[in-house]
């Protein structure tokens, strides 16, 4: 991303090739009992980790005579290694691109972020390393 001057980077788990066209595959596992709150809370974010490979893979698999579809598929699976659902995603570069352009802001602490609800930031795996996490518990 030049205009941003940031470096993307991403490794997708599985790409599904028919003939010259090719489809992301995004895997994860997860306990039945929480498919709600993935559902609601973090799916969004794996579909923007899908949209992000398929915008970085695009031009390369271009310049190898294939094409990527602008569809990516999420692929849930329960622990026992059953599917639970094959969710779609949909790549649209001006929206993905606007949403990009917001999060390097945001990192760069250049536009506010929005903070989660509490229970969330709990859950976070991310928390230790989140500039929001880490100045809301270390004011008190
Ligand atoms: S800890 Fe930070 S990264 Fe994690 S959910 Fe909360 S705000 Fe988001």
């Amino acid at each position: 991303m030049e205009d941003l001057d940031v470096m993307l980077l991403g490794n997708p788990d599985d790409l599904r090739v028919k003939g010259r066209r090719v489809w992301i595959e995004e895997y994860k596992t997860l306990d039945r009992d929480s498919l709600g709150f993935w559902m609601m809370f973090r799916r969004p974010c794996a579909e923007y980790q899908t949209q992000t490979y398929i915008y970085i893979l695009t031009p390369v698999l271009g310049e190898l005579g294939y094409q990527l579809s602008r569809r990516g598929y999420i692929w849930l699976f329960d622990e026992s290694g059953r599917v639970m659902k094959v969710l779609p995603t949909r790549f649209i570069e001006e929206y993905y691109l606007i949403q990009l352009e917001r999060i390097v802001k945001m990192l760069r602490g250049e536009e506010e972020m929005i903070p989660p609800h509490r229970f969330k930031c709990r859950q976070c795996e991310f928390r230790e390393v989140c500039r929001i996490w880490v100045s809301e518990n270390s004011e008190k």
